[in-house]
């Protein structure tokens, strides 16, 4: 096991109350070489409800701005004297798109090694968790999804571009949707990748459920090789400390038979590659 860049702390609104000092000792004992602290920062919500002339609703009672200062000094700390793990101080900026400048402000901060850039939310709508998908047109709501995806690529404003199905996960019949209508928007946001070398993640967080899935497939992620990504990172989006490191050597075996001969981290932004 190599390296888990997807992790969670007690700074995530929706992680365990587990602290970075635990997650380093548990990633020790598993023999994990690299791991990177990202916390939620969803930058749509950073400022006060007010400043989005929005209604003042619980989601915005969360502090991002405090969220993400106590999980970047915690991890920053945490690296001093720390030997046998190479810890990356990191962030997972949620919305980089609806909100660039400070998202600009986080990606620039010095202590900052990563930065995953996601796509949780479409303009005005709730989480893909949250959404009532009898509700919605599914293909159209694909397809947003992707553009959003593709804005976020080419934002410059990241490092590892998370999860690129997140939208799908929580769609009915998930698995039985067909992606090839929306090959050309995906193709583009993997140009987009490649040509500003930043890396594509392959996300573990699905493996732990009966029905395993990763995000995006394995389908996917060849289609990246063969466009010519090389720079490919995985992670568990681990969220308790029982899920770290878990099913890393799926991922890696998975990267392997895509034709990847190695996988990449950051450290202040610059590409280190890992023979895989
Ligand atoms: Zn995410
Ligand atoms: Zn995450």
């Amino acid at each position: 096991m190599l390296t888990d860049l997807h992790t969670h702390t007690r700074h995530s609104y929706d992680a365990a109350n587990e602290s970075v000092a635990e997650r380093i000792a548990a990633a020790k004992a598993c023999g994990l070489r690299v791991m990177a602290v990202t916390d939620h920062v969803e930058v749509n919500r950073f400022f006060p409800a007010e400043y989005y002339h929005a209604a003042e609703t619980e989601e915005f009672t969360y502090s991002f701005s405090r969220a993400f200062s106590e999980s970047v000094h915690e991890t920053f700390c945490a690296k001093q004297g720390l030997d046998g793990l190479i810890l990356l101080c990191g962030a997972e900026l949620g919305q980089i798109p609806q909100e660039p400048a400070i998202s600009r402000v986080l990606y620039d901060d010095p202590r900052i090694d990563l930065i995953i850039g996601s796509v949780h939310e479409l303009p005005g709508r709730a989480d893909f968790f949250f959404l009532d998908y009898t509700r919605e047109n599914i293909p159209r709501l694909i397809g947003e999804y992707f553009e959003e995806v593709l804005a976020l690529a080419e934002s410059g404003c990241y490092d590892i571009l998370a999860h690129l199905t997140y939208g799908l996960r929580y769609m009915p019949n998930r698995a039985e949707i067909d992606l090839a209508p929306y090959y050309p928007v995906i193709d583009a946001i993997f140009d987009a990748v490649i040509r500003s070398e930043r890396a594509l993640e392959l996300n573990g967080s699905g493996l732990k459920y009966p029905q395993p899935y990763t995000d995006p497939d394995f389908r996917l992620t060849e289609r990246y090789y063969r466009r010519g990504g090389r720079l490919l990172t995985v992670g568990t989006d681990a969220h308790e400390t029982k899920h770290l490191a878990k099913g890393l050597d799926t991922l890696e075996q998975m990267a392997r038979e895509a034709g990847f001969t190695e996988l990449t981290y950051f450290v202040r932004h610059e590409p280190i590659f890992i023979p895989l």
